[in-house]
């Protein structure tokens, strides 16, 4: 979840203010669909600026003027004004380019740097641990100080320089020439990266607020399971669980697999997602306790009297409609990514949508996936059921360590927040950084008492430090605490790195969220041993390729319902809400028959649509599965490396495209391949040591 909160959080701050009415905004929406610069002015230009200069700059005039033409309206001057500064600010490549490369690199950093500092210190109150969140905190919380900055920049001019100057690459594009490229040429790409639409801040505002709304639906879904009884009237939840649609739903699944009689809850738990899905769930038992339900019936009571039953209908896939209808009024801002499909894949993930579904088809439709499944069947005792998808029983047993002897061990060592940020360094030392480079990382990481688990919050201009934030009680820091922290402590080491150790600002960072979290999971895997405890179990490894390797086989499925419910919206553009959920229960039972009902022996199941996140947080869920490839690969790839010193190589790769990051990084691209070998490993290794 970590990953969409930041998402939420970045949404909150792209909002601008609401001063356009919806006319207006039709109105420059058809401005922007008709270009004001029409082709012949924009031939023009470029052949008087080919005359200007010699012809090895013809693909950056060619592209540069076009660019300028692509985001210039009416409001910007008149076709002689457009002319004129085409003529007058384009620069030839050479030295004068490269000084306004560099001072354009220094502004950015400056601007990025000071706004990202300025929110972050606006929103202490909010989320450190500062006593009472009062209205002004909220308020301030969710003003974004930068929210103007993309018009100021066209209005000032900045943004038609940039462009003139810099040209864009599409993705293709980047993939394509993009490992022929040297590190300054990737830097001025990404600098051609950074205007890439100029929507409306009304626009941007109805889709921010769209997004609150069904986030708060979402927030407010909760199941009182205590009032869920079967056929036969037996409750079988304790009194006040409450649980969230689908994480806590799921992770009740997860949880009951240790248990004997476990299936007769996780049972119940299914039939209340299929309700929610289908949308037949009574509105009267969401979020409300009053009613007993019968999810296998759906029949509701109020002490032992049945009440009617008033079903969700489609409200579900209403919000989601909204959403699509909001999104698809910022496309025609985006000239390079026309739809939210994709800015989905070649803007933020970086890998084309066609790329993702083949990996993720590919383990679907692996043998590793029967066999697992089979040693599934086999470890529970009984054939697999729908909701085994989030089987949680491959958790290594090496976790044997009482937690309440770790406590007391974490917090003797680690009493106070000062302890635990004096002793960064030292943990950085025990992972196998010098001494003189684990004090200088933690000189640029300060810790910070949060009001949350944890969180890592960047910095973004190399006088900043990043911040670590992290829940120390009075009596100290527990394990879990201490576990989330390390974690943390793995996303400001990256981000510390990556941005100090970084030959262009432009090129500071990493690909994409899935990277971040590799690391981040790394320095996780390493808590116990660097308190000192050695793991005992020796199938721990085959283990965790197994989870690792079933969680994918599930959420690859779910991320494909959702890439073909937006390709399917797209093709339906005035489509109802009923027409989406017969669409979406369509497609999912069409993913399901297709990967899932040979192994499970069933067909036409909905199961996959139940994710909050297809609602809620468009396009986002694909980045799990890739995250999950990711960290399989380098955590393998480094597991006989010396750590430190590759942490250090690979990550001073920055922010050029995953496929490149990982060859890199590993010698190879995302690839579904080392976790499938591990998994025929751990199989083998299962067998021999009869641990079914
Ligand atoms: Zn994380």
């Amino acid at each position: 979840m970590k990953i969409i909160i930041n998402i939420l959080i970045i949404f909150t701050l792209i909002t601008g203010c609401r001063n356009q009415t919806d006319e207006q905004q039709m109105e420059s929406m058809k401005g922007r669909t008709e270009k004001f610069i029409g082709v012949n002015t924009v031939n023009e230009v470029i052949d008087s600026l080919l005359s200007m200069n010699s012809d090895s700059d013809r693909f950056r005039i060619e592209r540069g003027v076009n660019q300028v033409a692509d985001f210039w309206r009416k409001e910007d001057g008149d076709i002689n004004m457009f002319r004129e500064f085409c003529l007058d600010y384009f620069i030839p490549a050479g030295e004068r380019l490269d000084v306004f490369f560099k001072k354009t690199e220094r502004n950015t950093e400056v601007l990025t740097g000071n706004y990202t500092g300025l929110a972050l210190q606006l929103r202490e109150p909010l989320e450190l641990d500062m006593g009472e969140i009062t209205p002004i905190d909220l308020m301030i919380g969710s003003y974004n100080p930068s929210s103007h900055l993309l018009d100021d920049f066209f209005k000032n001019r900045i943004a038609f320089y940039q462009l003139l100057n810099f040209p864009f690459y599409s993705l293709d594009e980047k993939l394509k020439s993009g490992p022929e490229w040297s590190r300054k040429h990737w830097a001025f790409a990404r600098i051609g990266d950074q205007i890439v639409a100029r929507v409306p801040s009304g626009v941007i505002q109805s889709y921010s607020d769209i997004l609150t709304l069904a986030d708060t639906y979402i927030a407010e879904y909760n199941i009182y399971m205590h009032k869920l009884t079967d056929d036969s009237g037996q409750r079988h939840f304790p009194e006040g669980l409450k649980l969230i649609s689908h994480w806590g739903l799921r992770d009740e699944i997860k949880s009951h697999y240790s248990e004997k009689e476990g299936v007769t809850k996780q049972r119940m738990v299914f039939e209340v997602m299929k309700r929610i899905v289908t949308q037949e769930i009574p509105v009267q038992v969401i979020n409300h306790d009053k009613f007993t339900w019968n999810p296998y019936t759906n029949r509701i009571f109020i002490a032992n009297k049945e009440e009617e039953v008033k079903q969700e209908k489609n409200i579900r896939y209403k919000y989601l409609l909204d959403i699509f209808q909001a999104v698809r009024k910022q496309d025609a801002y985006y000239p390079y990514y026309p739809t939210a499909l994709e800015r989905a894949f070649n803007k933020d993930m970086q890998i084309p949508r066609d790329e993702v579904e083949q990996l993720f088809v590919e383990l679907l439709l692996s043998s590793q996936a029967s066999e697992v499944a089979k040693l599934i069947s086999t470890r529970m005792g009984r054939p697999l059921e729908p909701f085994d998808i989030w089987y949680s029983g491959f958790k290594p047993e090496g976790s044997q360590i009482d937690e309440s002897l770790l406590d007391k061990r974490v917090a003797k060592t680690y009493p106070t927040k000062d302890a635990f940020e004096s002793s960064l360094p030292l943990i950085l030392m025990k992972l196998g950084f010098s001494r003189e480079e684990s004090e200088t990382i933690c000189s640029r990481i300060t810790v910070d008492p949060s009001r949350g688990a944890g969180h890592a919050a960047g910095a973004e201009m190399k006088t900043e430090k990043s911040h670590l934030r992290t829940r120390i009680g009075k009596n100290g820091m527990d394990y879990k605490a201490y576990n989330i922290a390390i974690h943390e402590f793995g996303h400001t080491v990256e981000q510390t790195l990556t941005l100090y150790d970084m030959d262009y600002y432009s090129l500071k960072g990493i690909p994409n969220t899935a990277f971040t979290e590799a690391l981040a999971f790394a320095f996780q895997k390493r808590d116990l041993e660097l308190l000192g405890i050695k793991s005992t179990d020796p199938l721990e490894k085959h283990l965790m390729a197994l989870d690792i390797f079933w969680s994918c086989f599930e959420i690859m499925g779910v991320s494909l319902v959702d890439i073909y419910v937006w390709e399917w919206l797209y093709e339906n553009p005035f489509a109802t809400a009923d027409d989406l959920k017969e669409a979406v229960l369509k497609i999912s039972k069409e993913v399901w028959n297709s990967y899932y009902a040979e192994i499970f022996g069933v067909k036409d199941q909905a199961i996959l649509a139940i994710y909050s996140h297809m609602i809620a947080y468009p396009l986002y869920l694909s980045a799990y599965p890739v995250g999950h490839l990711i960290d399989y690969q380098i955590e393998e790839y480094i597991s006989d490396k010396e750590f430190a010193g590759e942490v250090r190589r690979i990550f001073a790769s920055g922010n050029v495209t995953p496929d490149l990051w990982m060859k890199n990084a590993v010698g190879s691209g995302i690839s579904n391949k080392p976790l499938l070998s591990a998994v025929d490993e751990a199989l083998s290794a299962l067998t021999a040591s009869h641990d079914l």
